[in-house]
């Protein structure tokens, strides 16, 4: 299998009728960057910035932070890396920022905490662009966005980011701008929100947990926590038929896209770019290249007319053996 993932290496992200995918990577680690080249990535779709915060014992400073993210920018040149602000809180804490919550994925996690803790945001925000000089490849993208001040709030200290660092004399371009579709909420704003960014990303695993109320981490209620819920998939289906008009980027960085069943009818439903681990992108690559667009589209109609998650996974595992 390994030999046949290496030949894949090289080929595109094709469906057998020609449909062309973007199968971007999830990285965190700088170790991440030499095994999703090595697969075929073709973009970092979700850099997770608070893996390196997490991995130290103090907040790191916009100098160690440029020197962090010049690795994934340097390493993916010219292909885009999209740098996501620190999503802490929920279950991801740092030893030394504490944050101590009854409902912590309710509460103060993501944008919320770094809109309130400017000197975060902006020692990131610089740092990235800093990063990116004589590149231009970087993309910046807000985690855990639930409304239209939030972007407009976060796009104005990028902005004025920028003028700072290009007037310290760094030879940098106005990143693209994109935020998460991960709450509920911005499914139903999601043209509102298309309207201020460059792209939209959505997380499939928080946009499951907080459709369904399903902690992600919680083994007792793990049954619950699927994404093929059938009210999952419309509002994934929903989020595209939304913004298909609007000229803005639309990709998928949750789990869901890194699962052969899953990258197939996200395609079906309009998605052409899917962000993963490096793990999965060959297992997906190989799964596309087996398939074409009509055939996935057929599955996704017919999955969409039942009502239980289990049904959809089976039917999902029936139709795609019967394709083979
Ligand atoms: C998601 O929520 O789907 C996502 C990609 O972000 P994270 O898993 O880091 O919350
Ligand atoms: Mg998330």
């Amino acid at each position: 299998l390994e030999e046949e993932y290496e030949t894949l290496k090289d080929l595109p992200c094709e469906t057998l009728d020609g449909q062309r995918l973007s199968l971007f990577v999830n990285t965190g680690l700088s170790a991440d960057i030499a095994r999703s080249l090595d697969r075929g990535a073709e973009g970092i779709g979700l850099y997770r910035t608070e893996v390196p915060f997490m991995v130290r014992d103090r907040f790191p400073t916009e100098a160690e932070q440029v020197v962090i993210y010049r690795q994934q920018l340097e390493g993916f040149a010219p292909s885009p890396v999209t740098v996501r602000t620190l999503d802490i809180g929920g279950d991801k804490a740092l030893p030394y920022f504490p944050i101590n919550e009854a409902n912590p994925f309710l509460g103060w996690r993501g944008i919320r905490v770094t809109l309130d803790h400017l000197e975060i945001f902006m020692a990131q925000i610089r740092a990235m662009i800093k990063a990116s000089s004589g590149l231009y490849n970087l993309k910046i993208m807000l985690p855990m966005i639930s409304n239209v001040a939030e972007v407009e709030e976060a796009l104005a200290l990028i902005r004025r980011g920028y003028a700072e660092v290009k007037e310290e004399g760094f030879d940098v371009k106005m990143p693209q701008v994109g935020v998460m579709i991960e709450i509920p909420a911005a499914v139903y704003q999601v043209k509102e929100l298309a309207e201020l960014v460059d792209f939209l990303s959505v997380g499939s695993n928080d946009l499951t947990q907080y459709l369904l109320a399903v902690d992600r981490n919680n083994p007792r209620v793990a049954d619950l926590y699927n994404s093929f819920h059938p009210s999952v998939l419309r509002a994934l289906l929903s989020i595209v038929d939304q913004v298909r008009d609007e000229g803005v980027g639309l990709s998928v960085c949750g789990e869901m896209a890194g699962d052969p069943m899953g990258a197939i009818l996200l395609m079906a439903m309009g998605y052409d770019v899917l962000s993963m681990s490096s793990t999965s992108l060959p297992k997906v690559k190989a799964v596309i290249r087996n398939i074409s667009m009509q055939q996935a589209q057929a599955m996704l109609n017919e999955v969409m007319t039942l009502s239980h998650a289990e049904a959809v996974t089976q039917t999902m595992t029936r139709l795609m053996r019967e394709a083979n």
